[in-house]
């Protein structure tokens, strides 16, 4: 069984508090787009095996699509019996939400390959203790994203914006990017929050673009601001770091101007160019 596994962005991300234990309250839009991982699954095994070549990706418990598998055998009492050979695309570690969707891919996978034993609704709630990120990833389209970016409302009126996204080379850790978070730190006035911008505000690529995390990451790596610069310079309606970095994409008005700015763009060293799309619809189903 062979099945995508799909990148996300944030198209806008607000930090809006912390909670008692110590993990960030979010207000966030998230689409998924055309990059993805390609995931393998052969079921002529028992336990659960990952085949990974992506040195920074491990391939013990500490894999998310194996902890997803082994969730789904756990509760489903269902004997764990399969191999799961991931095929990176998406680069680690990125802001792109690559280990959470391979994590919800397999939850899907697995549920479909042996009929359905648990709803959408159980999965969710399967997925939500995997990670923040894996219920969207699991739902798959456009959501604005409440509480730790679990709490999921759809939202209907994205386009299917081409989109570049820059990834520049290395890793950055979402948990010492928010450790490093200050509240009030924020390098835009932008006024997006929960009740200015709901489920039937017409998203503005020009306006809404906004992430509270770009100004940790960004202080530490010029290399965030040169490559929104490098977008916009090339015809991008906006550019934003995507999640806690740092990779970073711009939206484009049409495809034939996106794929101008890539032509251009690509072949700076140590960096990776992805020219994609935002997933709306229903061609956003994983498989
Ligand atoms: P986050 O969801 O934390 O914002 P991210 O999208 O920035 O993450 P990921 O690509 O998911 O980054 O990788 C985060 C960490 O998860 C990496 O250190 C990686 O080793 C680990 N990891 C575990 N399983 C996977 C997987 N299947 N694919 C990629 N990374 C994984």
């Amino acid at each position: 069984m062979r099945i995508l596994s799909p990148a996300k962005i944030n198209l806008f991300l607000r930090v809006t508090g912390q909670r008692a234990d110590g993990y960030h309250e979010l207000f966030t839009l998230m689409s998924c787009v055309g990059l993805a991982d390609t995931i393998d699954l052969y079921f002529e095994t028992n336990g659960i095996i990952i085949r990974c070549d992506h040195p920074q990706v491990p391939r013990d418990s500490g894999n998310l699509a194996y902890r997803a598998a082994a969730l789904f055998f756990k509760r489903s009492g269902i004997p764990a019996g399969v191999a799961i050979t991931i095929d990176k695309k998406i680069p680690v570690a990125a802001g792109l939400g690559g280990g959470s969707s391979n994590a919800a891919a397999v939850l899907k996978a697995l549920n479909r390959h042996f009929n359905n034993p648990f709803s959408l609704d159980q999965l969710g709630k399967m997925a939500a203790g995997l990670g923040a990120d894996v219920p969207f990833l699991l739902y798959g389209r456009p959501a604005l994203a409440t509480g730790i970016g679990d709490r999921l409302v759809p939202y209907p009126l994205l386009r299917q914006y081409p989109v570049i996204i820059i990834n520049p080379g290395f890793s950055v850790s979402t948990a010492e990017t928010y450790k490093n978070y200050c509240f009030g730190l924020t390098n835009d006035k932008k006024n997006i929050n929960n009740h200015s911008f709901i489920e039937r505000t017409a998203f503005d690529a020009a306006t809404h673009l906004v992430n509270d995390l770009e100004s940790v990451t960004a202080a530490r790596h010029p290399e965030i601001d040169r490559a929104k610069q490098r977008l916009l310079d090339h015809g991008a309606i906006g550019a934003l770091m995507s999640g806690s970095g740092p990779s970073v994409f711009g939206i484009f008005p049409d495809a034939q101007i996106a794929e101008q700015a890539f032509n251009s763009l690509i072949g700076q060293a140590n960096e990776r160019i992805f020219l994609t799309e935002l997933l709306t619809g229903e061609d956003t189903a994983q498989g």
